[in-house]
């Protein structure tokens, strides 16, 4: 037996979007009535009837409909596709991770799975449903399945973000163990080693997509360095198997308290520089510090978000040459500054005119060493400019 799919028609911009290779179309862009069960598969045609392909659709976000395959699929052929699309991440991650026990597995639109993310720490597997499609009961069971097969030791635990679940209207769900008795473990990348716990105690995770920028940032860093927004201590860590003395800022109490767990786990195994945690607004710290005339030879910025939405890029441009300007005042000659954005508002063109703005205020003059994104293991496809976000420029002080 089929069970009939429904349709969805796409106004021309929508179906514009689509034949250029993208795979959203936002809900302003379907033609109404739209009158489909949230998170089923769904075929998208335009105005004219011609088919644009099959899609997820969701009843409550702005992004309606994504995309997952240019043809007109029946539900029976949904869960192949999905099969091998996670084969296909898979094999995709063994070919590039290098050097990794830990490295995102499935990135959503940049594997053409959109709303799913699923990170390997070593043993344990975080799976995160951003969809209504992906938490679909007769979904996630594949996911898992094809987990099973693909990682066979591993297990799996399902990361539950309140917010998104609000965002898509899902019934709020605690984080849960869904295989395996694991949901805690040790993970190393570069040679630097990090707790996660993705259940119990303290919550731990790891910004994955700067994995490849914190082996950069040990190619340059030399002598004192500084890391703000240190989290738990992604850069710090890698700083101090190259640096003298790593100084570590975040304004988060539990998040340093792990990087220091963190530290006792590299500080046994390998001879390390020295570290200090503080716990503060690096915006404050960085004016104090100017003021009192410390100086570095290194110093990471990688503060959070600051332009959620295009409307607000201005302001986080502000902020971004506040903290830049100040950590370019205090670099010796020679001193090397690794500075990101994560902001997928603020393009790199952007980040790069105020970092230069920055440096002429300072009075300095800038080699740029590497401009650089997210690790291979979070892809960009080429058409949805979404998927590239993490922007990470590594310069250093002529003069
Ligand atoms: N560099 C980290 C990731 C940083 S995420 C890594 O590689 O793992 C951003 C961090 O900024 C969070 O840990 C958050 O606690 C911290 N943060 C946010 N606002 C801050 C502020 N004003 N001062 C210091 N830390 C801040």
């Amino acid at each position: 037996m089929t069970t009939a799919i429904p349709v969805i028609t796409a106004n021309h911009r929508g179906a514009s979007r689509l034949r250029g290779g993208h795979l959203w179309v936002y809900r302003s862009d379907l033609v109404p009535p739209v009158d489909v069960p949230r998170g089923t598969i769904v075929h998208v045609r335009d105005q004219r009837g011609r088919s644009l392909g099959s899609a997820l659709y969701s009843s409550a976000s702005q992004i309606a409909v994504r995309l997952l395959s240019g043809e007109e699929i029946s539900a029976a052929q949904l869960p192949s596709l999905l099969r091998e699309r996670i084969a296909s991440a898979v094999q995709f991650r063994r070919q590039i991770a290098r050097d990794t026990d830990a490295y995102r597995v499935i990135f959503s639109e940049g594997d053409l799975l959109p709303g799913l993310i699923l990170d390997k720490y070593n043993d344990v597997l975080a799976m995160q449903a951003l969809t209504q499609a992906f938490d679909r009961e007769d979904l996630r069971p594949i996911v898992l399945d094809s987990m099973a097969e693909h990682f066979p030791q591993a297990s799996v635990f399902e990361r539950v973000d309140p917010h998104i679940r609000e965002l898509e209207q899902l019934p709020p769900r605690e984080s849960q163990l869904v295989r395996g008795d694991r949901s805690s473990t040790i993970f190393t990348m570069n040679g630097v080693r990090f707790h996660f716990d993705g259940l119990t105690g303290q919550k731990t995770g790891a910004f994955l997509d700067q994995r490849e920028n914190y082996a950069a940032a040990a190619r340059y860093g030399h002598g004192e360095a500084l890391d703000c927004f240190t989290y738990q201590g992604g850069f710090a860590l890698h700083l101090a198997r190259v640096c003298a003395r790593v100084t570590a800022v975040d304004s988060s109490r539990p998040a340093l308290e792990v990087a220091e767990r963190n530290e006792q786990l590299n500080r046994a195994e390998h001879r390390i520089g020295e570290i200090e945690w503080i716990e503060a607004n690096a915006f404050d710290l960085l004016k104090d510090y100017a003021t009192a005339g410390r100086q570095y030879d290194t110093i990471v910025l990688d503060p959070p978000a600051f332009a959620k939405t295009k409307r607000t890029v201005p302001p986080a441009l502000r902020g971004y040459k506040e903290l830049n300007l100040r950590a370019l005042k205090m670099l010796r000659p020679g001193g090397v500054l690794v500075t990101c954005s994560c902001s997928f508002h603020v393009s790199e063109a952007e980040f790069l005119g105020m970092l230069g703005s920055a440096a002429s205020d300072a009075g300095r003059h800038m080699r740029i060493l590497e401009k650089r994104g997210q690790a291979q293991d979070h892809p960009i496809l080429l058409n949805v400019p979404e998927t590239a976000y993490l922007k990470c420029i590594i310069a250093s002080v002529i003069e």
